[in-house]
């Protein structure tokens, strides 16, 4: 089994996430780093899913964007009751 050299990502940049320090590898030599978001928010993501970004915050963009999409979805037949 390889040991793949972890790429030294330290400080970049990806979605909201700031990259802190690399956090190991699975057992699928899946390489893990210690993110913080914008929100202040730090938890560990896969390198994968920060490059190909699937992970762009700590959840709180989603939170966002679920906001703003039920704001989009007025009815305004839902207020009467
Ligand atoms: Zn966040």
């Amino acid at each position: 089994m390889y040991r793949q050299r972890h790429e030294e990502m330290t400080g970049r940049r990806f979605g909201r996430l700031t990259c802190i320090r690399f956090d190991g590898s699975n057992e699928d030599g899946m390489a893990k780093w210690v993110v913080r978001c914008d929100c202040g928010t730090e938890f560990t993501a896969y390198r994968a899913n920060l490059v190909n970004g699937s992970t762009k915050s700590c959840g709180c963009l989603k939170q966002e964007r679920l906001i703003q999409y039920n704001k989009n979805r007025k009815k305004p037949y839902e207020s009467q009751h």
